[in-house]
């Protein structure tokens, strides 16, 4: 029989254990062992059956049993010293409470956090870099509050068809049953948030509160009783549906989110966020709602949009254009327009802030990434390369000036110790002193530690976590061939299948076209070789969710299963389905070597190769991403690219050929290559590279750290001077100086430029003049800066190498005309060019491309 409702019933803790409640409520335990541990041995048998998960272990036990443990009073004492030192942990001063000018709050927007399997609100990279980015600023202490949707029944879960083919289930999440409380009214009534929507539809949610360590995540759900039946499905699972489904999570996720951000202050008394920081451009929609927000306290459109832009950091994630939302305009005028219209915030101006008014741009859409950089006075993409590559992207968008200029600069990703290193890797720097404290908090790693580790003990560890990676993966095999219909009796071979002694390769990803899963099938024959080898075998493990209604995905996952089907290579080459963060917890400290050919530069960063080498995994990778960044020739290899060949499949064929040798000749002869001890003493020297050299830079500490410094506190200080007051001066100063900028522009140009004699033959040291006669119209020259751009000069007498010096005001004329002058130093050898330009000039400019004006010389 079918249930017709459902809820789950939450356990009464005996007094002694009450902190128990509290401890699973919490998803530190999520990444601290101690506390697991503890639930563990509250009765190991139903741990397991809890699947790890504390909030569901509590459930499983029954009131007798609660009674009996709470009469143990040596447990009683571990439950209040594990509560202790959570309490401990949430309230000591940590790194963000020694830095200055820091903001007091700081909201996180993402469309997906993935933290705990427990928690299945992710489908990959970008929701698990979200969780990392709370789990450090938690270890950090930088106060951010986390803002997401509740999604019923999460990501999907995938098994496989007898042939291969993915299947999708989409279990129901009961929020009752997980580590989740409800935002609720002074009264005890849930906290409601609302969203208009057209034809005087409301969307409301309520919001249920995760604590992430010491960062609060609030999750919006529309499936709430005062919804209508549509309105209801809109948090119903993550990246389904159509459009318009999407725009109306975006809108709940966006204003919504802006909303429930302001109950929780006032129910809590949390400070209001100074910096809101929107992860990919799903939530871009808060800038709207914070404008609407400014429009009501008084301040015209353009007015707000300063305020707003000041506090806003938005974070671009994708080179590949399908990665990025777009909207039809005739959509965002019905859901911003008509009788959903805001006075004060008029659609037409929404409109521009998303339309692609630039070249090779289509004018009926609304692009969410355009109007995120147009929403944010800071914006970055997630390797330096990703950066390289988006400034390119929306060059377009500040047209005059080079794409080195378009203002988005770089903070390359990093993961989170805590949860991705095995208790084992920790365990063994900590016997060489590498570990602060306890070693529960595995933060506090010092990894050069490693260097001290004798080499026996290094295998030791690699052979005990591949082992251990064999073991999960038959298990999961097993589950799998059982799923696709065969009998226990036909699955004798799992037993032996995969081997803990060969070499072991990682492939583990999404499954876009660009990540090219089945890269390593192009020549089938050579990767069976490879994998049958007689004294030097290779053994993939290879999992991947492709996106259900990507159909061409789920044929390159039915390509792979087909290929490892085969009786012959069965024993050396699994696909493992299901990819979630509980598998990649065992896949990545289990693999020798993680696997990466995406098409480059279509990878934004990657972090699942970060997360092998912080296990002492090697990498073998594509230049793309952070590899190109940090792949030091000792740390793994490069796999070659074929850049610049156009045609797909040869391309792809050249790439396939140059990773067949390299695992050939280089990977698999280094790994087997033993001396009489049996140690591969090279290997490890590369192990021990990597983790020392590697495992300070891909920490998702260092990357908050980076966030702090570099945007976080830069945007708290610049949208305290616009928006600081209560009368918004600054924001209502700058909107009239640029209006009035922008309207006088037209008039500005550079009329003449004059250069002292520079000598026949110029030599270092030599001075060049500059007199540069610059008309500006009604503007002052204050207003504006006039540079002396210089650099080499190419061929083509393109500046390359560019420096810029500025040149002083010298003299006024009639008719609004300016001399600006400078004297430079000839510094550099070589072919020498330069040209002048006129930008506009405000102390509250981040950069010189903000207002998209420039006049240079000679056009
Ligand atoms: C780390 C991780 C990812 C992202 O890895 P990429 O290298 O960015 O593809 C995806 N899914 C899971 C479960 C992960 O742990």
């Amino acid at each position: 029989m079918r249930a017709i409702r459902r809820f789950t019933v939450r356990t009464v803790l005996p007094e002694p254990l009450a902190p128990l409640g509290e401890l699973a409520l919490n998803l530190r335990w999520s990444w601290h062992t101690p506390t697991r541990d503890l639930f563990a041995s509250l009765d190991p048998r139903k741990w397991e059956a809890a699947r790890h998960e504390p909030a569901r272990m509590l459930g499983l036990l029954t009131p007798e049993e609660l009674q009996v443990l709470a009469e143990d009073a040596a447990l009683v004492r571990r439950v209040r010293a594990a509560a202790e030192e959570l309490h401990g942990y949430l309230t000591s001063d940590r790194w963000y409470q020694r830095q200055q000018d820091v903001p007091a709050s700081i909201a996180y927007f993402s469309p997906e956090f993935g933290i705990a399997a427990a928690l299945p609100q992710y489908s990959g990279g970008l929701g698990i870099l979200a969780g990392d980015h709370l789990k450090s600023a938690s270890d950090l202490g930088v106060p951010v509050v986390g803002v997401g949707l509740f999604y019923k029944t999460g990501y999907f879960k995938q098994s496989l068809s007898r042939d291969g083919w993915q299947q999708e289930t989409y279990p129901v999440l009961d929020p009752d049953g997980l580590p989740l409380s409800l935002l609720r009214e002074e009264d005890g009534a849930p906290a409601v948030v609302t969203v208009g929507l057209p034809g005087g539809r409301t969307l409301r949610a309520h919001v249920w509160r995760a604590q992430v360590g010491r960062v609060p995540l609030l999750l919006l759900d529309s499936d709430i009783p005062g919804n209508d039946e549509r309105a209801r499905t809109v948090t119903d699972r993550l990246y389904g549906g159509s459009k318009e489904h999407r725009l109306q999570q975006e809108m709940l996720l966006g204003i919504g989110g802006v909303r429930a951000l302001r109950l929780f202050s006032r129910l809590t008394g949390a400070p209001e966020p100074e910096v809101f920081h929107s992860n990919e451009g799903h939530a871009g929609f808060l800038g709207l709602e914070r404008i609407r927000e400014h429009v009501e306290a008084g301040l015209e459109f353009d007015e707000a949009l300063e305020a707003v832009r000041a506090g806003t950091v938005f974070t671009t994630h994708t080179p590949v254009p399908a990665g990025i939302d777009r909207f039809g305009r005739d959509q965002i005028e019905t859901y911003f327009g008509g009788d959903n219209g805001v006075d004060g915030v008029p659609v037409g101006k929404v409109l521009a802030l998303g339309a692609e008014d630039f070249d090779g741009g289509d004018p009926s859409v609304f692009n969410m990434a355009v109007m995120g950089l147009r929403l944010a006075q800071r914006a970055n993409g997630v390797s330096r390369l990703h950066g390289v590559v988006s400034r390119d992207m929306f060059e377009g968008l500040f047209p005059g000036f080079d794409a080195t200029e378009t203002p988005i600069s770089s903070i390359t990703n990093g993961v989170h110790a805590p949860t991705w290193v095995d208790d084992r890797v920790v365990a063994l720097l900590a016997e060489q002193g590498g570990v602060v404290g306890d070693g529960s908090d595995k933060g506090a790693v010092d990894w050069s530690a490693v260097e001290r580790v004798p080499d026996e003990a290094l295998w030791a560890l690699r052979r005990t976590l591949r082992e251990q990676l064999v073991q999960e993966a038959r298990r999961r095999l097993r589950r799998s061939w059982l799923r696709r219909g065969a009998s226990p009796a036909e699955l004798g071979w799992v037993d032996d299948a995969l081997d803990p002694d060969v070499l072991t390769i990682g492939f583990a990803r999404r499954v876009p076209t660009y990540k090219r899963l089945t890269l390593m099938l192009r020549d089938p024959e050579r990767l069976k070789a490879l994998l049958t080898h007689p004294t030097r075998p290779v053994q993939l493990l290879i999992a991947g969710k492709s996106h259900p209604a990507d159909e061409a995905g789920k044929r390159l996952i039915q390509q792979v299963i087909r290929f490892a089907d085969q009786h012959d290579v069965r024993h050396r080459i699994a696909f493992l389905p299901n990819y979630d963060i509980a598998m990649a917890q065992s896949l990545y400290p289990g693999c020798d070597v993680w696997l990466n050919n995406p098409l480059r530069p279509l990878e934004a960063c990657g972090t699942s190769g970060m997360k092998a080498a912080l296990n002492g995994g090697l990498n073998l990778s594509i230049l793309d991403g952070w590899w190109d960044e940090w792949f030091d020739g000792e740390n793994g290899w490069a796999i070659p690219t074929a850049d610049g060949v156009d045609d797909p499949d040869h391309r792809d064929d050249l790439e396939a050929a140059a990773l067949y040798d390299l695992v050939e000749t280089s990977v698999a002869a280094r790994f087997y290559d033993r001396d009489e001890a049996g140690l591969p003493r090279r290997w490890l020297q590369m192990v021990r590279h990597t983790l020392a050299t590697l495992g300070p830079k891909v920490l998702a500490d260092r990357m908050v750290a980076d966030y702090v410094g570099e945007l976080y506190a830069p945007a708290a200080v610049a949208s305290r001077e616009l928006d600081g007051t209560p009368d918004h001066a600054g924001a209502r100063e700058l909107a009239a100086w640029k209006q009035r900028v922008l309207q006088g522009w037209h008039a500005v140009r550079v009329d003449h430029v004059e250069s002292g004699d520079v000598a026949d033959s110029p030599q270092v040291g030599d001075p060049l003049r500059v007199d540069a006669y610059v008309s500006l119209g009604g503007l002052d020259p204050d207003d504006v800066d006039v540079q002396l751009v210089h650099g080499r000069v190419n061929d083509a007498d393109s500046l390359t190498d560019v420096r810029f010096e500025p040149l002083a005001h010298a003299e006024a004329y009639e008719g609004g005309r300016h001399r600006f002058s400078a004297t430079l130093e000839l510094r550099r050898t070589g072919p020498f060019g330069y040209t002048v330009r006129v930008l506009p000039r405000h102390d509250a400019l981040s950069s010189v491309a903000e207002l998209g004006l420039v006049a240079n010389a000679g056009s």
